[in-house]
């Protein structure tokens, strides 16, 4: 059966108390669209309140550190999140990668820690701008999905991938079609190459400037298994179409 397609926003550093509100509204209208499965990734000051503050959507981490405690100062560890009531966390987000110099093998060994605490884990992936002019795209993608995927066991089964390429995070501008689509497939066949026939099932969520105006068009693109949504998913308002494009 396929998978339902996965809409996940991520609140970045935004959102106090009052952003529960918008968790509340997104969680009563996701009744109204049960053949999507939505959920939201506010930041770690929110996350057991938002925990508590929904019912249907998922709610999840943005990173987390690779081991389970220690002299971090500042750090969270996956099963600190598992602990505030986190399905799942999202690690190797271009923002961490590039302000936080986390390379492949930091995102690795973040997926691991995230699976053994009990987590799902959406990996993120995706080019420069000069990395796609070069040509240089699905070779970059590539080559960050054979360095940071986890290779635990079992390690498939609790996975997506989020294709974000990085001049499309919060610019507005979007790849078009056909390159969605051939990066989709690119990261497909890299995943069969990793997993075996496991790797043909895990969704690949598309991010980047992903709006009510394009979700449809995007959505549609095959291999496409839903979305990460930034700026979008920060009003109720703004991300229910594009979870309504998604249904
Ligand atoms: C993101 O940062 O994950 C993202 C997709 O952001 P935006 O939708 O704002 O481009």
């Amino acid at each position: 059966m396929a998978a339902l397609p996965y809409i996940v926003g991520n609140w970045k550093m935004n959102g106090t108390r009052a952003m529960l509100n918008e968790a509340r509204a997104i969680d009563r209208a996701a009744a109204r669209f049960p053949k999507v499965q939505v959920a939201v990734a506010p930041p770690a000051t929110l996350l057991y309140r938002t925990r508590d503050a929904v019912e249907l959507i998922g709610v999840g981490g943005q990173d987390c550190h690779h081991k389970e405690s220690g002299a971090f100062t500042g750090d969270i560890s996956a099963p600190m999140l598992k602990d505030a009531g986190a399905d799942f966390t999202l690690v190797g987000h271009s923002e961490r990668r590039e302000y936080h110099s986390e390379s492949d093998a930091d995102v690795k060994a973040k997926a691991e820690a995230a699976l053994s605490a009990g987590l799902a884990v959406i990996l993120c992936v995706g080019e420069t701008e000069s990395q796609r002019d070069a040509g240089d795209a699905e070779a970059v993608v590539g080559s960050q999905l054979e360095g940071s995927c986890p290779r635990t066991d079992g390690a498939v089964d609790k996975l997506s991938i989020a294709y974000e390429p990085v001049w499309a995070i919060g610019t507005g501008r979007v790849p078009s079609v056909e390159d969605v689509a051939a990066m989709h497939a690119s990261i497909r066949a890299r995943l069969v190459a990793i997993y075996g026939d496991a790797g043909a099932d895990l969704r690949i969520l598309y991010g980047g400037s992903v709006k009510a105006e394009n979700a449809g068009e995007l959505l549609a693109i095959p291999d496409v298994g839903g979305a990460l949504v930034g700026g979008a998913s920060l009003t109720a308002e703004s991300f229910l179409a594009i979870v309504g494009a998604a249904a």
